[in-house]
């Protein structure tokens, strides 16, 4: 295990500041993130978040830990604020497909995306239809310990039950008086004991189709009760590193804290991370308030927002330009100006391995290598870490105007470690062969095809057209 893991610090939401960050067990990390409820296309927002945490397992990694990394798909559950609908049931209705038609389609866009972006598959992705019999097994639990009630079929978590023994909303730092008091206004449910109470399970009516049989009739389980049931089932009791955006710290973190601490007694994760919001016109890109960006729009040029098409590594780059835990807002001037850094970063893998080398040597690798580690350490600094990348930009352009110089052993250290930044902890190399290119590679073959047969070299054009033939691409030559 490499020695840099000893300084990691991550900012824990739990206390609000950088702790040292030590793992239960001593060569294993446990990660939870909660992933996305599949009824609509991913947008940039989503994948922001998703981006932030492939660079912290990516890291945890190269560490030398064995990182068990949990994201789970939320495919049933979730119910819109106002109307209380299931999101994907309601999906289903709108696009006259099955509700598991929805989650199929939705949960294959989600994957396809973040290929796009290089992004590390997690070790399990879970569903909370795959796992309804460990959510029911669950809430049997917390009825069993008095911090739930059964209401007509439903069944809902007693906050202020709760509240006697543990403390509720200790993540975003609420006291259980001022939420009862912010929601006297709320249209509260007959049924709750008290309208801060959150579902566990619902009773699900004749026409619903996402049901499941239960001790208390057909129903559904609510949304937060799928995270804490995969998580104690795939992690334990108490894992190292629960995750989401930050929009979930309230109420949906707060609400599985409270389901493991009515169960196990504990908090389920010693490190909560949680990372902040990709915005368009300072504004928060959700689905719900229609602002989406969707990266396919981007990568093809086709959003009236931005004046070309961006690749889905400069979106990353872009990404990682600032800290998970600050806004970023997106805009057309910004993403020029990612490209353009961006485009410095990418060639220095080829200007390093061709500088000379010298006797003399003005540049201290070990010590810009440390620099590097001392970013990644202090939370994660991506900003940070590709600061240093310029200024190995600079560095390298001075030593090829032979106004610095380099010797073998540094250069050395150069090209392996720059490699280990760039490749394989921010993970920007892009080698998927996506749709685009794929085009335009064909667009190139074709275009040189026709300049051999318009010189009349029809044995070379021939032989191009069979063999994209027996590929199956058929070409019609209009004479
Ligand atoms: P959802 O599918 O809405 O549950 O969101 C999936 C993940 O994306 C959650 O972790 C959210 O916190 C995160 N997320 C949603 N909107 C944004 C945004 N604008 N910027 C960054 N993360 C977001
Ligand atoms: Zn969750």
């Amino acid at each position: 295990m490499s020695s840099s893991n000893k300084n990691l610090k991550i900012y824990n939401s739990l206390s609000s500041q950088k702790e040292v960050f030590n793992s239960i067990n001593k060569k294993m990390v446990g990660m939870y993130v909660c992933g996305p409820t599949v009824y609509n296309t991913v947008h940039l927002g989503n994948c922001r978040t998703f981006v932030s945490f492939d660079l912290i397992f990516r890291y945890l990694k190269h560490l030398g830990y064995k990182v068990r990394y949990v994201r789970n798909i939320t495919d049933v559950g979730h119910l819109e604020d106002d109307t209380q609908e299931d999101k994907i049931s309601k999906r289903a209705a709108l696009e006259k497909l099955e509700p598991m038609e929805i989650v199929q389609k939705y949960t294959n866009d989600f994957r396809n995306t973040l290929q796009k972006f290089n992004l590390l598959n997690p070790n399990i992705e879970p569903t909370a239809t795959g796992h309804i019999i460990d959510q029911i097994e669950m809430i049997e639990k917390i009825i069993k310990n008095g911090f739930a009630y059964v209401k007509n079929g439903s069944v809902y978590f007693d906050i202020k039950e709760f509240n006697k023994k543990y403390k509720y909303g200790r993540l975003s730092n609420r006291n259980l008086d001022d939420l009862i008091n912010e929601s006297r206004q709320l249209k509260g449910s007959d049924e709750k004991k008290n309208p801060q109470d959150f579902a566990l399970w619902k009773k699900a009516g004749k026409k619903h189709i996402m049901k499941w049989n239960s001790p208390w009739g057909d129903g559904f389980p609510g949304w937060h009760i799928e995270c804490s049931a995969m998580g104690h089932k795939y992690l334990g009791k108490q894992f190292d590193i629960h995750g989401g955006g930050i929009d979930l710290k309230f109420p949906h973190h707060d609400c599985e804290i409270a389901q493991s601490e009515s169960v196990y007694g504990n908090n389920p994760a010693n490190y909560w991370i949680h990372t902040n919001m990709l915005t368009l016109n300072g504004k928060k890109m959700s689905k719900s308030l229609d602002n989406s960006v969707f990266p396919n729009e981007i990568f093809n040029g086709s959003n009236k927002e931005f004046s070309k098409k961006f690749s889905p590594m400069t979106l990353k780059f872009f990404m990682y330009q600032a800290h998970y835990r600050n806004t970023l807002d997106i805009s057309n001037h910004a993403l020029l100006a990612a490209e353009k850094g961006f485009e410095k970063i990418k060639m220095l893998a080829g200007e390093i391995s061709t500088i000379n080398e010298s006797k003399k040597n003005d540049f201290n690798a070990s010590e810009w290598v440390d620099e590097c580690y001392d970013a990644l350490n202090d939370d994660f600094n991506s900003p940070k870490l590709i600061a240093k990348l310029f200024d190995l930009h600079k560095t390298v352009s001075e030593i090829k105007n032979r106004t610095k110089s380099i010797d073998l052993k540094n250069k050395k250290i150069l090209i392996r470690f720059y490699k280990v930044f760039y490749s394989e902890i921010l993970g920007l190399d892009d080698d998927n062969l996506t749709h685009e290119k794929y085009d335009e590679i064909l667009e190139l073959i074709l275009e040189l095809r026709e300049k051999e047969r318009l010189s009349k070299n029809y044995e070379k054009s021939d032989y191009i057209r069979d063999k994209l033939s027996e590929l199956g691409v058929k070409i019609n030559d209009k004479i």
